[in-house]
């Protein structure tokens, strides 16, 4: 049986991004896996394109009051932000993932590092939310920035 992986959509060519484009990653071509492509900011009922959007706070703080995410317009859409990172995590959960490639520096899928919330262009250190909640929930959780790391963790797998 093939495994199951879950992923950021964009990196698969769907045009979900704010800016209405995707992030295709042509090195996961042709790979024997069956992609669960999830996409939180759609899912949180934000469409596309949007406004961009930066954490200020980390992930947990951020799940638990202390913190926000905010457009690049001032509009909060921490709401928005966190239903759509619980109702991805759930679709991965529902099939049992425990892995995931996430797309770098997003303030959902970033892994390790993202945006500092002044939209500047500025990366700190830190998680996307739907990123901090896979995670928690034992997700192996690899970033598009590390091609190295999916090849081998998929070679793995087989
Ligand atoms: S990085 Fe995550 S939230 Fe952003 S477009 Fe890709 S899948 Fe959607």
């Amino acid at each position: 049986m093939k495994k199951k992986i879950l992923i950021s959509a964009c990196l698969l060519g769907k045009n979900c991004r704010y800016n209405g484009g995707h992030s295709l990653l042509e090195e996961l071509n042709g790979l024997d896996v069956d992609w669960i492509p999830v996409c939180p900011e759609e899912s949180g009922g934000l469409g596309t394109p949007r406004p961009s959007a930066e954490m200020q706070g980390n992930a947990e703080g951020i799940l638990n009051g202390k913190g926000k995410v905010v457009t690049n317009k001032g509009k909060n859409v921490t709401h928005e932000f966190i239903r759509g990172a619980e109702i991805s995590l759930q679709l991965g959960l529902e099939v049992g993932v425990k892995t995931a490639i996430l797309k770098s520096k997003s303030p959902s899928c970033g892994i390790g590092k993202i945006y500092d919330g002044s939209f500047t262009k500025t990366l700190k250190t830190g998680n996307g939310i739907f990123a901090y909640l896979c995670q928690e929930n034992d997700i192996n959780c690899i970033s598009s920035d590390n091609i190295n790391q999916i090849k081998k963790t998929l070679a793995k797998l087989k």
